[in-house]
């Protein structure tokens, strides 16, 4: 016991870094975050309502206070239209909604042939659904405010590195996930920026209820490359977390539009758990700590893909 007392503050102190830890004040931001986007008034943040524009226009204004971001078309947002059935009347509907997209450059010197990494997550979730003849609210606090606040963070640290980026990151909150990935389907097929130049794409789906026991991480896509099982088995794992590898490139989240267009895709997610898709999906049951270890997790990575310059992946076919 007391060897271990001991040993513990000399490492932190020698490394200057304590894994795990909060360091940069996140778990206050992504607690702000997720309680604003998981509250009533954003009414479960389904496409074209009050609570879907109210969405949007956070996303807008926290990428407002960070330097070095271009917004796409000096709006950041990208329309996106399609039919589906309205979940009062039953009848088909047409939608329309938007993605938020933004870009951060590394120094044009180092980006010589404007590669580009994509970091996503959707916005969306289930909105207000009729449950016996009721109307029900779908907070959606892990789907998908969590992964929403992680790419805002990533985007706000990212902005505040930028210097040392040796790529560019495109960043995309994705609209419609829960209506069959359209924001995401419709972002490749009307790409902004030239596809070829896409290296990999990241994405984060439900990234806020760890559990505090086996502290497990599923990451999907590890066969949409030839050396991304190499590239993930030679990260640390600092805070032990329970990974479990899917190899898939097709799963049910928006990394698998970027994979039907022959990039390298990869996503996140804390896992399904029992109030998935349920109006029990709050703020107050997320797992704060529990991202930040996911960020520590992602640094090494992130050293990899954007502020490495010979970083490659080769796409794999399924
Ligand atoms: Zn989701």
């Amino acid at each position: 016991m007391m060897k271990k007392f001991i040993l513990v503050p000399l490492f932190l102190f020698s490394v200057g870094v304590s894994f795990g830890a909060d360091a940069d004040g996140d778990v206050e931001r992504y607690k702000s975050h997720i309680r604003y986007l998981a509250d009533e008034k954003l009414e479960g943040r389904r496409p074209e309502t009050k609570g879907g524009e109210l969405t949007l226009e956070y996303i807008l204004s926290q990428l407002g206070e960070m330097e070095g971001v271009s917004l796409l078309d000096g709006t950041g947002l990208q329309p996106v239209e399609f039919t589906t059935r309205d979940r009062f009347t039953s009848k088909d509907v047409s939608i329309k909604s938007y993605n938020v997209v933004a870009r951060i450059d590394a120094p044009d010197s180092v980006n010589t042939d404007s590669s580009y990494v994509v970091i996503g997550a959707h916005w969306d979730h289930d909105g207000i659904q009729k449950v016996n003849g009721k109307k029900v609210f779908y907070p959606g606090a892990d789907d998908n405010a969590s992964g929403t606040a992680f790419v805002i963070e990533l985007a706000r640290s990212i902005s505040q590195k930028r210097d040392s980026l040796k790529r560019d990151v495109v960043f995309v909150w994705f609209t419609s996930e829960e209506l069959g990935l359209k924001g995401s389907r419709h972002y490749v097929k009307h790409s902004p920026y030239a596809l070829d130049k896409c290296r990999a794409m990241i994405n984060f789906d439900m990234v806020g209820r760890m559990n505090v026991k086996d502290r497990g991480i599923t990451i999907r896509g590890l066969g949409t490359a030839h050396e991304a099982v190499d590239m993930f088995a030679s990260l640390p794992n600092r805070d032990s977390l329970d990974l479990i590898w899917e190899f898939r490139g097709n799963g049910p989240t928006d990394y698998s539009s970027f994979y039907k267009v022959g990039i390298p895709s990869f996503s996140f997610s804390t896992r399904r758990n029992n109030v998935y898709h349920t109006p029990k999906d709050v703020a107050e049951t997320i797992n704060y700590d529990g991202m930040v270890m996911l960020d520590d997790y992602l640094a090494p990575l992130l050293q990899k893909m954007i502020y490495t310059s010979d970083f490659v992946l080769t796409f794999k076919e399924q």
